[in-house]
């Protein structure tokens, strides 16, 4: 290899995707905004507004938010300081971010239930793999001010709804309570007193959130833990009255509504904010990372960020893993018409054709490369479009066109008046047969 070439290859991997990350393209990038939409509107129905927060926030807001005992702020920040010397984390996690702005912004002051809901990029340093990236999207959802069960129920009735519409293969609901400041604490020493009796079984890991945060050991995904964790007492036998009835009401309203669940005693979530309910959705679609939703209620971290004493509940679902679970479909053509023009002097024709087409809603491209007539017709196969529209001077002159209809090869001369009406009506005819 001369240095010429070796200069070569560092610049062509230079210009990768850093690890962990991925480009979303066509027809990939429609599923993605079909589970967006599916979202948007879902979401609406429940009376959820969105929110768009900065991709970056000053990391205390991490710190504070998603806890310093969490694998997150432990070992997974994108941490950086800017040329100004601010200490800032590109975000791991939607709620931090929403909490600051409901607080920086006063939404709590009318004492109104607040519904939020966001779309968008997270990052964190993990070891990529099939549905893991350092970055990924999520859907996440907010509900402050509420301590009600309905409210819980209503939330994960939500998320079910959006993901059971969207035709997500199949998915599994686990629901559990993690306690609060009544019942935790008690708790806490009874499992830590257990886990001291276990720690020769335990992995390193476990044995080290064992020291910072007890109630992880049960996330483990160690099989060394497995036996030690089914010998753990579960929070949801330790709980106070007041969470029990709670809890009891969380899932006597998705009973009622038909949303099929499992108590899950050894389910909690990775994340330090955590209170009473936690719930996760996963898929048999899916792989080793087959979670596609998490989320719970978490009274305690609005007042812990600064704010009063405000409850919140929501989750969060990654958008990638959704997406590998949805079922195959044909993607849809991206246009319905694609101009192709005889002879190149009439190309300024056919830019004025597509202009009226667009004007009245149809979707339409043309090749504006001056190609044959024949590789215009391959690049209009290509396309997908249903409808070619071909240009001539001989039909220009008569004020017509020829339309082709791809699939049935059917063709025939439309006048260019009413081109958009006639392909408007036939591409209805289509959808609906
Ligand atoms: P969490 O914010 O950790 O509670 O995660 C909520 C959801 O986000 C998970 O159930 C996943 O679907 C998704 N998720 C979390 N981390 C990643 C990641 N590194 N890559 C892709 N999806 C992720």
């Amino acid at each position: 290899m001369t240095m010429n070439d070796a200069d070569k290859s560092t610049e062509r991997q230079a210009l990768r995707a850093p690890r962990g990350t991925r480009d979303v393209i066509s027809p990939e990038v429609e599923r993605w905004q079909a589970v967006e939409g599916a979202a948007r509107s879902t979401f609406a129905r429940y009376g959820f507004r969105e929110m768009r927060t900065p991709i970056f926030e000053d990391s205390n807001v991490f710190e504070k938010g998603t806890g310093e005992s969490s694998d997150i702020v432990q070992k997974e920040m994108y941490r950086f300081r800017d040329l100004g010397g601010h200490d800032l984390t590109l975000r791991p996690e939607g709620t931090p971010p929403v909490v600051r702005a409901y607080l920086e912004h006063n939404l709590g002051q009318s004492r109104d239930v607040a519904r939020f809901y966001y779309i968008g990029p997270m990052f964190r340093y993990e070891r990529p793999q099939k549905g893991r990236y350092r970055q990924f999207h999520q859907i996440g959802a907010e509900a402050f001010g509420s301590e009600s069960a309905a409210v819980d129920a209503e939330v994960i009735d939500m998320a079910m709804t959006w993901l059971t519409d969207l035709g997500v293969g199949p998915l599994s609901l686990q629901v559990n309570s993690v306690g609060d400041h009544d019942d935790r604490p008690a708790y806490l020493r009874k499992l830590t007193a257990a886990q001291a009796d276990l720690l020769g079984e335990m992995s390193e890991e476990s044995r080290k959130r064992h020291e910072i945060n007890p109630l992880r050991v049960f996330d483990s995904k160690d099989p060394r833990d497995h036996a030690v964790i089914e010998k753990l007492p579960t929070i949801i036998d330790h709980l106070s009255d007041e969470n029990r009835a709670h809890f009891d009401e969380v899932c006597g309203y998705l009973s009622d509504w038909g949303v099929e669940h499992t108590v899950e005693p050894r389910l909690v979530r990775g994340l330090d904010y955590y209170r009473r309910t936690v719930f996760e959705i996963t898929s048999s679609a899916l792989g080793a990372q087959d979670a596609l939703l998490g989320g719970g209620r978490y009274d305690g971290l609005v007042a812990e960020m600064g704010g009063e004493d405000v409850p919140g509940v929501g989750f969060a679902a990654g958008l990638e893993r959704i997406v590998l679970a949805l079922p195959e479909t044909e993607a849809a053509a991206s246009i319905d018409c694609y101009v192709v023009t005889v002879a190149r002097d009439l190309g300024p024709h056919a830019l004025h054709l597509m202009r009226d087409l667009r004007a009245t809603g149809l979707r339409c491209t043309a090749d504006f490369q001056g190609r044959s007539m024949k590789a215009q017709m391959k690049a209009a196969n290509r396309s997908g479009a249903p409808a070619v529209a071909i240009l001539g001077p001989d039909e220009l002159a008569k004020g017509v066109c020829t339309v082709k209809w791809m699939e049935s090869g059917e063709q025939r001369e439309v006048s260019l008046d009413g081109l958009a009406d006639d392909l408007g009506a036939a591409l209805v005819g289509r959808q609906n047969s």
